[in-house]
C-alpha cells in the first residue's frame, strides 16, 4: 500500500479518536464520563424535525444546487441580516456539510500551495490540518503565559508576504473566551490594509454568558459584502445542538461562493435535502431553542467553575461561551496528553489534551454534558489527581480506593 506524504501527515481529529475510545469502553460496560465532546444532551427544535420529515414525506429526495436550496439559503440571509446587521444576498451564501466542509472548501478556494495562514492559539483542533491539507503553512501566534487572547503585536509580527488569511474564533473553542471588540477592529484595519483575508469562526456566537457578545468583525468595516475581506462561516450543529445534520455555510463575496460552490461540486455536489430541510426549519421555528441551549449551557458552566474553585493549583480564566473550559493543570502535569489519558484509565473520564489546542497543560473540559456528569466528573478527577480530595470513591457500582498519591 502507498499512502500519499500528505495524507499520511494528517493528524486523526483527536476529539472523535476520544469518542471511539470512550464508546469502547461504555460497550465493555464501564461507567465512563464523557467530558470531551461539543455536542449539547438537547433533541432537534420540533421545527427542524418537522421540515426534515416533510421533505422525507415527499419522497422526492434529489440533488438541489451545489450552493444550496434557495429557501435555505434565504433564511440564511436573514440571519446575518438579523445578528449582524449586513446586507447581504443569497448569492453570498454557501451551504456546506457543517462548518467543517465550509472551512475546508473555503480554505480550497483561497490558499496557494505555500501560502501562510494565521491560527491564533488555543485554536479549533482541525484548522492546522485542513490548512496543511492545502498545501498550505499553519502559522501559529501564541499568547502569553496565562492568557487566551494573542497580542496584537504578536500577530502583526507574524504576517509576511505569504500571508493569506488569519482565521479567528470567538466565542472560543477550546478555551471558551470572546476576543475584546478593540482586538477585532484591529484584526479587521489590519487585515484591510494589508489585503488578509479575516475568517470569523462564529458557530459559537450566540452561545455566551453573562450578557456578553462576541463582537462583529463587519462592524469595522466600512466595506460592503463584495469588496471586505470579512468572510464568516456558521452553522446549526452548535446553534441549535443539530450536530447530525451536518449544516454549515459561509457568507462571503459572490466571486468567492461561486468558485467554492465549484470546488463543492466535485466533492460532494450538495448537502443531502433532507438534512437541509431540517435546518431551514430550525433557522425559521421559534429561537427559543437557542435560549434554551444556552440557558443550560450558562447553567452547566457555572457549576464546572464551583467545581473547579475547590480543585488544589488548577488555575481557570471562566468561559465567556462555548461548551468548553480550559483549565490550566500544569500543577499536575506538564504533558496533557499523558494526563488525560491517565484521567481516562484511572477515573473513567474523558477529557481533551491542551496540546491538541496548541496549549500544553491544559486540558479541554466540556460542560455541553448533565449537571450531573459535569458534578460526578470533576469528582472523579479530583480525586484522582489532588491529595487534598477523598482518596475512595464509587465509580459505577465499584468502591476505589486510591493508591497512587
Ligand atoms: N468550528 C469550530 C470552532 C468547531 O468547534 C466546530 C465543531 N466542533 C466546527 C467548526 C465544525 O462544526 P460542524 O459540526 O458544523 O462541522
Amino acid at each position: 500500500m502507498s499512502i500519499s506524504k500528505l495524507a499520511g501527515s494528517i493528524n486523526e481529529s483527536p476529539t472523535l479518536k476520544l469518542n471511539e475510545a470512550a464508546a469502547k469502553l461504555r460497550e465493555k460496560g464501564e461507567a465512563v464520563i464523557h467530558l470531551g465532546g461539543g455536542e449539547p444532551k438537547n433533541k432537534a427544535p420540533i421545527s427542524a424535525i418537522l421540515s426534515a420529515a416533510a421533505k422525507l414525506n415527499t419522497g422526492d429526495i434529489k440533488y438541489t444546487p451545489t450552493d444550496g436550496i434557495g429557501s435555505l439559503k434565504k433564511a440564511i440571509v436573514r440571519y446575518t441580516e438579523e445578528n449582524y446587521d449586513k446586507i447581504i444576498s443569497p448569492d453570498n451564501v454557501i451551504v456546506s456539510q457543517g462548518a467543517k466542509q465550509a472551512l475546508f472548501a473555503l480554505l480550497y478556494t483561497l490558499v496557494n500551495p505555500q501560502d501562510e495562514v494565521i491560527i491564533l492559539a488555543p485554536y479549533w483542533v482541525s484548522y492546522p490540518d485542513m490548512v496543511r491539507m492545502v498545501y498550505g503553512i499553519p502559522v501559529i501566534v501564541t499568547p502569553d503565559d496565562g492568557r487566551f487572547v494573542p497580542a496584537i503585536k504578536d500577530i502583526k509580527d507574524a504576517v509576511s508576504s505569504y500571508t493569506k488569511m488569519i482565521i479567528v474564533n470567538s466565542p472560543n473553542n477550546p478555551s471558551g473566551v470572546i476576543y475584546p471588540e478593540s482586538f477585532i477592529a484591529e484584526l479587521v484595519e489590519l487585515c484591510e490594509t494589508k489585503g488578509i483575508y479575516l475568517v470569523m469562526d462564529d458557530i459559537y456566537q450566540k452561545l455566551v454568558f453573562e450578557g456578553k457578545k462576541s463582537p462583529i468583525a463587519y462592524k469595522y468595516t466600512k466595506k460592503d459584502i463584495e469588496s471586505t475581506k470579512v468572510i464568516t462561516i456558521n452553522g446549526i450543529s452548535k446553534l441549535y445542538g443539530m450536530t447530525g445534520f451536518r449544516v454549515g455555510w459561509v457568507v462571503a463575496s459572490k466571486e468567492i461562493v461561486k468558485v467554492m460552490a465549484t470546488v463543492q461540486s466535485q466533492i460532494s455536489s450538495c448537502t443531502s435535502v433532507l438534512l437541509q430541510a431540517g435546518a431551514e426549519g430550525a433557522l425559521n421555528g421559534l429561537q427559543s431553542a437557542v435560549e434554551s441551549l444556552r440557558l443550560t449551557l450558562e447553567n452547566n458552566r457555572n457549576v464546572m467553575i464551583q467545581e473547579l474553585k475547590s480543585f488544589t493549583g488548577i488555575k481557570l480564566i471562566p468561559p465567556d461561551g462555548t461548551y468548553y473550559c480550559l483549565p490550566d493543570f500544569r500543577a499536575y502535569s506538564n504533558n496533557s496528553v499523558e494526563l488525560s489519558e491517565f484521567l481516562l484509565k484511572k477515573a473513567l473520564v474523558v477529557t481533551v489534551p491542551g496540546r491538541e489546542f496548541g496549549m500544553e497543560g491544559h486540558l479541554r473540559i466540556s460542560y455541553s454534558t448533565t449537571v450531573k456528569d459535569v458534578k460526578s466528573g470533576i469528582e472523579r478527577i479530583k480525586w484522582a489527581l489532588d491529595p487534598n480530595s477523598p482518596n475512595e470513591i464509587y465509580i459505577g457500582e465499584r468502591k476505589i480506593v486510591r493508591d497512587w498519591l
